[in-house]
Order: structure tokens, then sequence, then C-alpha cells
């Protein structure tokens, strides 16, 4: 699934990679594919509830696999509806529940209240995370999880408990669209990062990014923060 720009998710992964100095290959998935042999990261988008029926067989038959990737520390973005499906369920307004695989420990309950906005959230990892939210699904965290970052401005999960996304060993899960990458290289590099020392076994070198990019690649980052932080909800 890819809504709101989740697609820029995968693009910046790749351009960062490469501008770290790697070839990367960048596979996409749809439901029926072939899934593939050995993924480094796996990135997943959100979509409406109609789309998360539509996904929601496939995913169940590849859940156990993508449980041992899990398992095996692979490091994972799912975004808002995949994140719901990364969870337990979600229980749509009407009372039906898409399953998801449980690799989060999370539950989601459609509400009546469409939570959409700017998100600014703070985590001790990642720093300030900024992000859009667009959904009406409200999601609850277990004990299995951790809560990725605390919701400064906008609600993030749900309107209770002010916690935005989750994760589990390298799975995080978030509500951001925008897409969440380009505003947060924090978690670009964390994806990436824990990716490189698996499978080279090696840090990340330094970025080096084309000197030719009419802004530096920070502040243009930078400008993008500080305008979605700034935006009225
Ligand atoms: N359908 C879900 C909700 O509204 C997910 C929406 C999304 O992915 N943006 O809660």
């Amino acid at each position: 699934m890819n809504i709101y720009g989740d697609y820029g998710n995968a693009l910046v992964l790749k351009r960062r990679l490469q501008w770290y100095g790697y070839d990367p290959v960048m596979l996409t998935y749809d439901p029926g594919d072939e899934f593939p042999e050995a993924p480094d990261i796996l990135i997943g988008g959100g979509g409406q509830d109609s789309g998360q029926d539509r996904i929601q067989q496939d995913l169940l038959d590849i859940g156990q696999r993508l449980h041992t990737l899990a398992d095996q520390d692979i490091p994972m973005l799912m975004i808002c509806g995949l994140y719901q499906l990364f969870g337990h369920f979600f229980e749509t307004r009407e009372g039906s529940r898409i399953s998801g695989i449980g690799i989060l420990d999370a539950e989601t309950y459609g509400t009546d209240s469409r939570l959409i906005g700017n998100v600014v959230a703070e985590s001790s990892e990642f720093g300030r995370i900024i992000g859009y939210e667009n959904h009406s699904g409200q999601t609850y965290l277990g004990v299995q999880v951790t809560p990725l970052a605390r919701v400064t401005t906008g609600e993030g999960n749900n309107q209770k408990d002010e916690h935005e996304g989750a994760r589990y060993r390298n799975v995080l899960g978030s509500y951001l669209h925008g897409a969440l990458l380009p505003k947060n290289p924090a978690v670009a590099d964390f994806l990436i990062g824990t990716a490189v020392e698996q499978r080279f076994a090696e840090k990340l070198p330094e970025l080096s990014a084309p000197s030719s990019a009419p802004l530096s690649l920070n502040a243009l980052t930078d400008q993008a923060r500080r305008t979605a932080a700034s935006r009225p909800r």
C-alpha cells in the first residue's frame, strides 16, 4: 500500500544508500508476488480500509516469513494502514475485524474521529520526529512494544496516551506520512545503518551527498521540518 507520499520513503532509502556508497536494489511487492529471498530492509505504506481488506489475505499468507525476518532483526518501517495490520487487528467502525499479523503488540479500533494534520513527536532515540497523520483508526500498544515517540503536536496512535508509533526489535510502525523519511533522516539512517551492519558487518561510512544541490541537504531537510511543524492542524 502507498498513500500520502509513502513511496517517498523508498526513494529516500535508495538515494541515501547511494550517497553512502552502496548500490541498492529496490524491489516492489504486491499481493501474490513471490516474496524476496533475503531482503535487507522492508517498508510498507498506508491505505484506506478497503485497501487493507484487499491485502489482508496475502499479508496473512506471508506473515510467518515476516515474523521470522523481524526476529532476525531485519529493519522494517510500516506506515499507517500497514502499521495497523502489523498489529493484531484493525476493527472497523462497523465492527468487522481485519486481522493483522501481530508482529507489533498493538490493537486498532476504527472511530468516528478522523485525526488529520502535521504531527511533532519526541523520541529518545531519533530526536524530534515530524510527519503528517490522516487516520480514523486509533491504536493501543501492548507490553511487547515500546512507543516510537511522544506526541507534542497532533494525536499519533490515539487521542488518549500521546504515544506515536511502535517499535519491536528493529520493526518500526508509525502513523506519519508525508513521506516520513525525507523529513526524518535519523530514522532513515537507523534503517540503513542496521541493514548495512547486518549485511556487511560494517558501520555506515561518511555521507557524501552531491554538492550540486541548490541548498545543502541539511538545509532542505530543516526547511521541510520547520514548515511542517509550524503549520496549523
Ligand atoms: N484506514 C486506516 C484508518 O483510517 C488507515 C488510513 C491510512 O493508512 N492513512 O485508520
